[in-house]
């Protein structure tokens, strides 16, 4: 036994030409191999070898007779690595002629994959590396030897078959979803955007496309059916009505719900910035052009709720400072500076209509925060009743707002929802864009991202029983 070992050893060291590999390949017998040097310093097997012609090989499909060996052509598949070694098989493929109807075929190899020259053993290997997500196509082409073109094929191969029933049409969804939400993302050149619908609970990716917004609502509803819309219970989105009309005119049941982020993103957006630019321009043409100056800098101030303010104040006269990346850090000596807070007051103080903005702030914190509907309804009231009395227009134009999509922002306080899974998923597109996943292949990218949104989710716990 022992001898015997010692004996396959002595093979491969002393005379690598005649190495034999065992080979699973059928019809295939591996005749001599060489070892190659490549350019990029990895070695290459070259592997030599025979494939056997079958009897069936030699029937005519048209007649039946048996034909006959016409041709020859040399034929090279790549094949699984040894070790850090890459290789590739090298035999002669024939191409028979019936003598009868003078049909010709080419001989079938049965271990190549179809529609690549390699075999079928190393695309087998090149999915499983694709299927676990953690390499990037040049990682895997780098991997397996091939290039990042056949590798990137392969991949929107695979998740073809693996995301829709006949290569085009997306499968149906998995499960039942009750709370869906959706969204818009800016596609590689940032002026083209696509939609995506995801089920809140599994953080699934349901639906992407391109094209206006209603339209994609639309083709989603007749994607997955009424029934299955018929157990959705509320969709999570921005304010753009257009969402919202297209799931209304089709499933009325369905209840809208807008989350805090939307409403305070146009609150900070078209009213704080808009009052203060012209707050800054009464200054300036009051001749206080430094005053003007200063409020300039109070954007970020006004926009960081007053709770942040404090957080902050508190940490830094603990010695804490933030850091640019946002990171907390230990400052050695002890500086207390003015505390933005006080900045703040004092910034409040000079003007009403700030001052009213910030109670406005801190009751929209509150009315999210409130336990059920009536709460939250009366909350969000009192802050439109607040907004009308200004007599200014855009905080006017913000108990609109409010008004226009009362149900939607109440209903928050029922389902608990927010478009924060679908940002998250929105993180992930910037990274498979940063990988360079995609572009220009829409349709691979968004199986992409279908096939990403299905790894482990990683997300807070429920805050609300909604999930069971
Ligand atoms: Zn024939």
């Amino acid at each position: 036994m022992n001898y015997t070992q010692k004996e396959q050893i002595s093979t491969i060291t002393s005379s690598q030409s005649y190495l034999r590999f065992p080979s699973f390949l059928s019809g295939f017998t591996n005749t001599d191999s060489i070892l190659h040097d490549s350019s990029s310093g990895r070695g290459v097997f070259r592997l030599r070898g025979v494939l056997e012609v079958n009897d069936s090989d030699r029937i005519c499909q048209e007649c039946g007779g048996v034909m006959h060996i016409h041709n020859t052509f040399s034929c090279n598949l790549w094949h699984l690595n040894f070790g850090q070694n890459y290789s590739f098989l090298e035999f002669e493929k024939k191409q028979f002629l019936c003598p009868a109807c003078k049909t010709t075929k080419i001989q079938q190899v049965p271990f190549q994959a179809q529609g690549h020259r390699i075999t079928a053993e190393l695309l087998q290997y090149t999915r499983d590396l694709l299927a676990a997500g953690s390499y990037t196509l040049k990682q895997v082409a780098e991997i397996t030897g091939l290039g990042k073109n056949t590798v990137k094929t392969i991949d929107l191969k695979r998740l073809k078959d693996k995301y829709t029933i006949d290569g085009t049409t997306l499968i149906k969804p998995e499960r039942q979803a009750r709370c869906l939400s959706i969204d818009e993302f800016k596609l590689h050149n940032g002026h083209r955007y696509a939609t995506h619908i995801i089920d809140l609970q599994t953080g699934h990716i349901l639906w992407i496309a391109h094209g206006k917004r209603k339209q994609v609502v639309f083709d989603f509803i007749d994607h997955v059916g009424l029934e299955w819309m018929n157990g959705v219970e509320a969709v999570a989105s921005d304010m753009n009505s257009d969402f919202q009309e297209a799931f209304e005119e089709k499933c009325p049941h369905i209840q809208p719900v807008f989350d805090h982020f939307h409403i305070i993103k146009n609150f900070n957006d078209k009213v704080v910035s808009e009052v203060r630019k012209d707050e800054q321009r009464r200054l300036e043409e009051d001749g206080r052009s430094k005053d003007a100056e200063s409020l300039k800098k109070t954007r970020y101030i006004l926009m960081s709720s007053r709770e942040t303010l404090k957080r902050k104040d508190r940490e830094a006269a603990d010695g804490k400072v933030l850091s640019k990346s946002g990171l907390l850090f230990q400052k050695p000596e002890v500086i207390r500076k003015p505390g933005s807070e006080e900045k703040y007051d004092q910034l409040i103080r000079e003007n009403k209509l700030l001052f009213t903005l910030d109670i406005i702030k801190e009751m929209l914190s509150e009315a999210y925060k409130a336990p059920r509907e009536p709460e939250m309804a009366s909350l969000i009231i009192e802050i439109m009743e607040i907004c009308y009395a200004s007599e200014n227009k855009h905080l006017q134009w913000f108990g609109r707002l409010m008004d226009r999509h009362f149900e939607g922002i109440i209903a928050f306080a029922t389902y608990r929802i927010s478009n924060g899974p679908i940002e998250g998923i929105n993180n992930k597109i910037k990274t498979l864009r940063r990988q360079g996943y995609g572009y220009p292949d829409d349709e691979y990218f968004f199986l992409k991202l279908f096939d990403i949104s299905r790894k482990a989710y990683v997300r807070n716990p429920p805050s609300h029983k909604i999930y069971d």
